[in-house]
């Protein structure tokens, strides 16, 4: 009965690697780190010290999961989005909350980011999608400073125009993969983001070769 669609489910998770796809984290990301990404570019490793960071994320989240475990409301963890042409996906947690679903995405942040009085635009374009994708109203991103391990919650409600507008930059992005156009660098992209991008190299060699072209 269901052991077919498991197999087809996991089937077409394989088909899909193969096709231009995007990944919902990749809302908000520079558009030419991700048409680097999907073109297949070789990237700069991260060091030790980003793995670190990384695996600290990750614990934060199991840790935050077992609590919310323990609470009893939690429906599902670590869910895909459903299947679909442009992009794969994977929500931290669904909970119920007086029977109302929440999509729960949970952030481990340093304390600048945490004394903020709103959240990370990359944080909420990801938390609209997810919305969209699994059809819930309302989502909670939940903060923890990771220097002081304090919680900060934002209660957040499903914004369509926001939506509209991100599928329009994928739509955008996917015709330059397959059209082979290099996106232009963005308008006062933050200093930060090519600061820790693993295509600075290869972003600087087409920007170098564009410079010798304009000169020609
Ligand atoms: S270096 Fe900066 S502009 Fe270039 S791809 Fe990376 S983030 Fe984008």
């Amino acid at each position: 009965m269901i052991k077919e669609l498991i197999d087809k489910f996991y089937d077409a998770k394989q088909e899909k690697r193969e096709k231009i796809a995007f990944y919902v984290s990749d809302a908000g990301k520079c558009p030419r780190a991700i048409w680097f990404s999907v073109k297949g570019y070789p990237k700069k490793e991260f060091d030790a010290r980003m793995q670190r960071v990384f695996e600290h994320g990750n614990h934060t989240h199991m840790r935050i999961m077992g609590v919310l475990f323990s609470l009893g409301l939690i429906n599902a963890v670590e869910i895909d989005i459903p299947r679909n042409e442009m992009m794969h996906g994977r929500a931290d947690a669904i909970i119920s909350i007086n029977n109302e679903p929440y999509v729960v995405e949970v952030k481990s942040v340093n304390s600048i980011k945490f004394k903020k009085e709103y959240p990370d635009q990359d944080h909420m374009n990801q938390l609209q999608l997810y919305l969209y994708f699994f059809k819930i109203k309302k989502g909670i991103l939940l903060y923890e400073n990771k220097d002081t391990q304090e919680l900060k919650e934002f209660i957040i409600d499903y914004d369509e125009p926001l939506v509209k507008k991100l599928f329009a930059g994928f739509n955008e992005l996917k015709r330059q993969v397959e059209e082979n156009i290099t996106p232009q660098i963005p308008e006062g992209i933050e200093d930060w983001r090519c600061d820790y991008c693993p295509y600075l190299e290869e972003c600087d060699k087409i920007e170098a070769q564009e410079n010798e072209q304009a000169k020609k």
